[in-house]
């Protein structure tokens, strides 16, 4: 067992924050109130070559290991969370383009998404399905060479950015159990029907859109159908969302990291009665709480990717990273603004906004209950006899 990272792994870390420091944290206070859209840190991003994370390097990837990946997401996210989100949805849906593409789809798609000239998004929610993926109502009927698509998602990431956007829905009704009438449809941004509509009002996740999207008898070649095979589609997502999941918890370690070192400076500098308020033994018990669940949440986020990077099956592993990961950012998020006192409530001071993103953490790419259910069923499978 190998707790270090390896040198490029350390270096790869290295550019990041660097990245971070010179390009995000500078801005990403006034951008994120302001809900504007981080343009010019997107084209930082796609120099970098970050749109290209999880893309094989024959397509003109970087294909990093999973561990560098939820590192990725952590230094991000240490300085504006929704910038991880624009990378986070891309990351996972361009993984299942390389995973199950046929070669074709692959070839087509994949360089450009890796440049970052193209992007995208995965649309799974529906105003009445969520967590319940199997419900999905978008319904695809072929005709001819095309299916014609029709149905409403909501709260899909990047929906103003994503060409092609992979989208979940029903290609045969009566198909029992209900996920082997599932599949994805890649829907590129000209198809006529496809309508990007309002955007969703939100507690924090500012900057990335996330959108209503309808489909309105929209024509989608049949040869974008993912993988060129009906009823594939659950598989594929629930695969692709165990990489969404190792983002997510990678993200969470980023906001409560950075929400702990805004705790250890406020603490060093606020005084309070003669003495600088990191001096009480009360505020010390919080933070080394904190430090301690951090670390403990980073461990198990490079442990569950380094378990996907070995090829094994990662359910369990990847929602027991995200549940405990997700829980320690908001909890940190918290106690760091019960530690800025009144400054914490403050617009003038980064917290506010931690505090505000921490929470969608616990939501996207399954919530946390569905996270359980996902470590319950493990365990039942995993029981001898
Ligand atoms: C800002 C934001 C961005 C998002 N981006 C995207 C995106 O890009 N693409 C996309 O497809 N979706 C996206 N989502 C949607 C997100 O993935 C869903 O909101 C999430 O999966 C939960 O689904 P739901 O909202 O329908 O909640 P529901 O499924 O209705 O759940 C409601 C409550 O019931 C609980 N519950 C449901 N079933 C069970 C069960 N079996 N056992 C125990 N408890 C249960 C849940 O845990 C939750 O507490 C985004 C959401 C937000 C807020």
């Amino acid at each position: 067992m190998d707790f270090e990272l390896s040198e490029e792994q350390q270096a790869f870390r290295k550019a990041l924050q660097t990245f971070v420091r010179e390009q995000i944290t500078p801005v990403a206070r006034e951008w994120e109130q302001a809900g504007r859209y981080p343009t010019e840190i997107v084209e930082a991003m796609k120099t970098l070559g970050l749109f290209g994370l999880t893309i094989p390097e024959a397509y003109g990837g970087l294909e990093v290991d999973m561990v560098s990946y939820a590192i990725a997401f952590e230094e991000i996210a240490k300085g504006w969370m929704g910038i991880a989100g624009i990378l986070g949805s891309h990351s996972l849906s361009c993984w299942m383009l390389g995973r199950y593409g046929t070669e074709a789809q692959r070839r087509r798609w994949l360089p450009e998404l890796a440049a970052g000239t193209r992007r995208t998004g995965i649309a799974l929610t529906e105003p009445g399905a969520g967590s319940d993926l199997q419900a999905v109502q978008t319904r695809a009927v072929r005709q001819g060479d095309h299916y014609v698509l029709r149905g409403t998602k909501i709260w899909i990431t990047n929906a103003r950015h994503a060409n092609p956007l992979p989208v979940l829905c029903v290609t045969d009704p009566a198909a029992q159990p209900r996920h082997r009438g599932l599949s994805v449809l890649m829907v590129e941004a000209s198809t006529p029907g496809f309508v990007v509509g309002r955007d969703m009002g939100k507690l924090g996740y500012r900057g990335p859109e996330s959108c209503e999207v309808v489909f309105d008898d929209a024509h989608v070649p049949a040869e974008d159908l993912l993988g060129g095979e009906e009823g594939q589609g659950f598989k594929q997502v629930v695969s692709a969302l165990e990489v969404g999941r190792l983002n997510v918890a990678g993200r969470s370690v980023g906001i409560a990291q950075a929400a702990l070192e805004a705790a250890l400076r406020y603490s060093r500098e606020r005084k309070a009665f003669g003495q600088p308020i990191g001096e009480f033994q009360a505020v010390q018990l919080k933070l080394a709480d904190l430090a301690t669940q951090i670390q403990a949440a980073r461990l198990l986020t490079w442990w569950a990717a380094s378990r996907k990077d070995a090829g094994h099956r990662t359910d369990a592993e990847t929602a027991m990273a995200k549940l405990f990961a997700s829980e320690v950012a908001i909890r940190a998020s918290l106690d760091s603004m019960r530690i800025h006192g009144g400054y914490g409530y403050s617009t003038e001071f980064e917290i506010e906004r931690l505090y505000r993103d921490a929470p969608l953490m616990a939501i996207g790419e399954g919530t946390n209950d569905i996270m359980r259910v996902l470590i319950a069923r493990a365990l039942a499978r995993e029981l001898p006899g």
